[in-house]
């Protein structure tokens, strides 16, 4: 079915009560597991590339390969370009067939986060590309973007309605409580701001930091309206225990990679259906 929207692909979270995960990828085999546990939940997917993935894997090897899993698997596949600071880096995407971009001009004042997001937005859209803003500073380490504590800030939901309104996004990154990277201490979400939020717009919203928040808080967080959970660090980490598991267990003379490959494959497919179990996107493709 090719590449879905963003917009097209959270259009009817917050109606029906569900979420869709936004998933980083960094290769083939993660990227087609993951694709391979949605279709069999029936499950819309978003998969995720940071601007270092898209160095990795090139950008026209990302955008071919990915529309492939979609047409393969018949699923609604959203392709979209994480955390982005680098405008050249998003035209390219946007120009490449990436169906949606993140602006990620969070760290900038208030105003220049309007301009930058805005006239990301005007670009993207003519391309028929969503685009991703975030609002609010979230904390920890993003690949190579890292937030100390001092710095982060909370959403605030009076700034919402202006920001969505001004710059024409199609989904709202809020900054709540979550954090990038494996959590020190458990995260405390605070759901007094998300339902402040919720009450302020009815763009999607999306939460990021997904990794280690406890199974309860997802399914608040869903059925409160947020329409996107990005996960990432958790599967670099389902990813590479895979692999070393599979290197283990295969003889020293095994020398076809495939059989230390699959294994990710797998637990990449494995880790994805848990996750639509808690978003509750199944069936929903
Ligand atoms: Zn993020």
């Amino acid at each position: 079915m090719g590449l879905v929207t963003l917009r097209e692909i959270l259009a009817d979270t917050r109606e029906k009560h569900y979420a869709v995960g936004g998933f980083n990828m960094n290769s083939y085999e993660d990227s087609e597991g993951m694709v391979m546990g949605a279709a069999r939940k029936h499950s819309p997917i978003i998969i995720m590339t940071s601007m270092a993935c898209v160095k990795y894997v090139g950008l026209k090897q990302l955008v071919g390969m990915i529309r492939g899993m979609a047409d393969t698997y018949n699923i609604p596949v959203c392709l979209h370009l994480d955390h982005a600071t680098d405008i050249d880096l998003i035209k390219a995407c946007v120009g490449a067939g990436y169906t949606s971009v993140m602006i990620d001009a969070s760290k900038k004042e208030f105003e220049e986060n309007i301009a930058i997001t805005k006239s990301i937005v005007d670009f993207a859209h003519t391309y028929g590309c969503s685009v991703e803003a975030e609002l609010g500073k979230l904390g920890g380490r993003e690949e190579n973007v890292v937030v100390s504590d001092s710095e982060k800030a909370y959403t605030n939901p009076e700034d919402v309605p202006r920001f969505v309104e001004e710059t024409g996004i199609d989904a709202l990154a809020v900054a709540i409580g979550t954090a990038h990277g494996f959590y020190k201490a458990e995260p405390k979400i605070d759901f007094e701001r998300l339902d402040a939020i919720t009450k302020k717009t009815t763009c999607p919203l999306v939460l990021h930091g997904g990794t280690g928040v406890p199974e309860e808080d997802f399914r608040r967080c869903v059925k409160m309206g947020m329409s996107k959970i990005n996960v990432g660090t958790q599967l670099k980490k389902d990813y590479t225990d895979a692999l070393r598991k599979a290197l283990k267990e295969n003889p020293e003379t095994e020398y076809d990679p495939r059989p230390f490959m699959r294994p990710v494959k797998e637990a990449c497919a494995q880790a994805i259906m848990a996750k639509i179990d808690i978003f509750g996107s199944e069936n929903m493709a």
